[in-house]
């Protein structure tokens, strides 16, 4: 692995009901009803939340903390084919960023968003948060590749 490391800083921490790893939806689309997570930023970042208010959807990124190595291929667990971990959404990946589109339900204070459809452990690193833009963002005819015949919510 080439040593140009890059320092990442934390912006706040996301809290949801998932306190292990195993009561992780696998996606932020599976629990039905979605629980309601609070998206804490740090008092030094919260006046880059003005103008938010306006929009209905985010992408948050966090890191997921607790992955312990990244595997580049795998077969993922509703799968019997070895996948490589590009072609996936799991966890476990050289730079374990997770990437949501969540559904934003307003303020809980100044530096707290109430968002749905999350999948991450209670307490995981928040790294950034950017308005969710159907006009660019969205592509609901996209392929699906080797994960089509498996997609459920
Ligand atoms: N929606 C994100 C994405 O697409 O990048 C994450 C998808 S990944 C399949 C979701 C899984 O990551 C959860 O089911 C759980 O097993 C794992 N996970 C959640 N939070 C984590 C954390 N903080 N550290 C390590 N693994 C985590």
């Amino acid at each position: 692995m080439t040593d140009d490391a890059i320092t990442l800083h934390p912006i706040g921490t996301i809290a949801t009901p998932f306190q292990t790893l195993d009561a992780c939806p696998r996606n932020g689309r599976q629990p039905d009803p979605p629980p309601q997570c609070r998206v804490r930023l740090l008092p030094e970042f919260a006046q880059g939340l003005r103008s938010l208010d306006g929009f209905g959807h985010l992408i948050l990124l966090y890191w997921l903390h607790r992955v312990r190595a990244p595997k580049l291929l795998f077969t993922p667990p509703f799968d019997t084919e070895e996948r490589g971990v590009f072609a996936t959404r799991s966890p476990a990946r050289p730079n374990p960023i997770g990437l949501s589109v969540v559904a934003f339900d307003g303020f809980d204070g100044p530096d707290t968003l109430l968002v749905r459809y999350l999948d991450c452990l209670d307490g995981t690193p928040l790294l950034d948060v950017k308005p969710y833009l159907p006009s660019t963002d969205a592509e609901p005819d996209a392929r699906m590749g080797w994960l089509g015949p498996h997609r459920t919510r």
